[in-house]
């Protein structure tokens, strides 16, 4: 950070780490980039103004090429749930790696089936006899949800909410929601997206409970006005993760699961980012809402940086799938199973909901005092450790501000942190941290969110 921009408060200070990383020795910083930009597709794009290189991971914390250590607040999005390199996932791994690499399905393996009775065993009961089908992606697991739905049920019309994202791949570039993420050709037949529930910007006016109540209704008019009346079913995230952690109040949840089922729809909770007890209280997101799904889709979070996704279904859905030949070819590999079996435990022996829970706690208590003193907070939502801020120019107009979000992300990583930005404005910060961070990690970042909030005030004329 040049002495300009650099905010006139002392910097907070890291918590300790014992971890010692290793001298980076590879490629320079600029040879990566210029790697990247001659050989890789343009779309792929960096959050910050000057690329991080990031060489080093040890459980909460990242390190750069210049060995300068960071808080990863975002998990590498949302996804190294137990930390990075957790040496009882690395050993998991070792271990079957010097064994076998690589054996499909059409063999008999035992980390498959060992994954899936893992995956089953923390599966709300009340959905009976699961099955799961693994893949690569949260992208490719949303796929089959779909497929599956629709072959199930017999029904081609999947509803999704406006604001969501379901992936990027032919068929989920139609469940997910904002333009930004779609090109203009054919990709959403029979997919509708209905109102989002989110109370702060609802279509709707009222309290979230009468928000809730008008959505509902949306989706019966939508049933009515733009379908045959029948339903392949609903997809729908918790809490969104690109679409900056919205939701609605609990009681949508429950209804819209009700008025689906009556047109002969099923219920797809896409849990690719609120799965594994991150939000605290239960151990998937829809239970919150007190919902039974009759699909979970999730990836991300459970193969802690391995290629994994998951479709859990209960047994008659996936029986109808199987009436077709329909393979993964990497689904399920051992190596990923075995890290994913070892990533579920180690959640379990560490009691990281339990951590989500109780720091999801203090640190919601932290923004809202942050939001006290700084009018540029509009929006604080999220459960547990999946938390969004929504970041305004002014509190009752509500007008987003994403230069103010970008000053934000930047001055937080210079003080040592990493957090995400989403939403369709990208000004909603976006922190869901590995689950095993802890109170003193907490506490660093609101220190820092508190610098940047300011800097960002006063760097973008944000007042009270
Ligand atoms: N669903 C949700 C809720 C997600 O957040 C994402 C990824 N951001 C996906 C699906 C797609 O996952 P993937 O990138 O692994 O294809």
């Amino acid at each position: 950070m040049s002495a300009d921009t650099a905010p006139a408060v002392a910097a907070p200070q890291l918590p300790p780490c014992d971890h010692t990383p290793r001298a980076y020795s590879g490629p320079t910083w600029e040879e990566a980039l210029a790697l990247r930009k001659r050989f890789l597709t343009p779309t792929h794009f960096h959050i910050y103004g000057e690329p991080m290189m990031l060489v080093e991971g040890h459980r909460q914390y990242v390190w750069d090429h210049e060995g300068r250590r960071y808080l990863d607040f975002y998990a590498g999005i949302v996804t190294a749930s137990v930390g990075h390199s957790h040496p009882k996932v690395l050993a998991a791994v070792k271990d079957q790696l010097d064994l076998i690499q690589h054996v499909p399905t059409i063999y008999l393996h035992p980390a498959i089936g060992e994954l899936g009775e893992a995956v089953a065993k923390r599966v709300p009961k009340e959905m009976g006899d699961v099955v799961t089908y693994f893949v690569n992606s949260g992208s490719e697991a949303n796929d089959i949800a779909l497929v599956a739905s629709r072959v199930y049920t017999g029904n081609w019309t999947m509803l999704a909410l406006r604001n969501a994202y379901h992936g990027a791949v032919g068929h989920t570039m139609g469940l997910t929601s904002p333009h930004v993420w779609k090109y203009n050709m054919p990709h959403q037949d029979g997919m509708i997206h209905v109102a989002n529930p989110d109370p702060y910007r609802a279509i709707y006016p009222g309290t979230p409970e009468e928000i809730a109540a008008c959505c509902v209704r949306d989706v019966e008019d939508v049933i009515k006005f733009s379908t045959s009346g029948d339903l392949a079913g609903i997809i729908i995230e918790p809490w969104t993760g690109v679409g900056g952690v919205t939701s609605g109040h609990p009681s949508y949840f429950k209804s819209v699961a009700e008025v689906v089922r009556r047109h002969g729809g099923l219920y797809i909770s896409d849990e690719v980012q609120t799965a594994f007890g991150r939000t605290g209280e239960h151990y998937w997101g829809v239970q919150n809402f007190g919902v039974v799904p009759d699909i979970i889709t999730t990836a991300k979070g459970l193969g802690c940086g391995t290629p994994i996704g998951a479709v859990v279904m209960k047994r008659e859905i996936a029986q109808a799938l199987a009436t077709k030949i329909h393979f993964s070819t990497f689904g399920g590999n051992p190596v990923t199973c075995a890290q994913a079996k070892a990533v579920l435990e180690v959640m379990d022996e560490e009691r990281m909901q339990e951590n989500c829970h109780r720091l999801g706690g203090i640190f919601r208590k932290g923004l809202e005092e942050l939001q006290r003193h700084h009018p540029i907070i509009g929006d604080i939502r999220g459960k547990g450790l999946m938390v969004g801020v929504e970041l305004v120019k002014n509190r009752a107009t509500k007008e987003p501000t994403k230069e103010g979000t970008g000053t934000v992300v930047e001055v937080v990583r210079d003080l040592g942190a990493l957090i995400g930005r989403g939403g369709l404005y990208g000004n909603v910060l976006r922190l869901k941290p590995p689950m095993c961070v802890t109170e003193a990690d907490v506490e660093f970042l609101l220190d820092c969110l508190d610098i940047a909030f300011g800097e960002a005030e006063r760097r973008h004329g944000i007042a009270g």
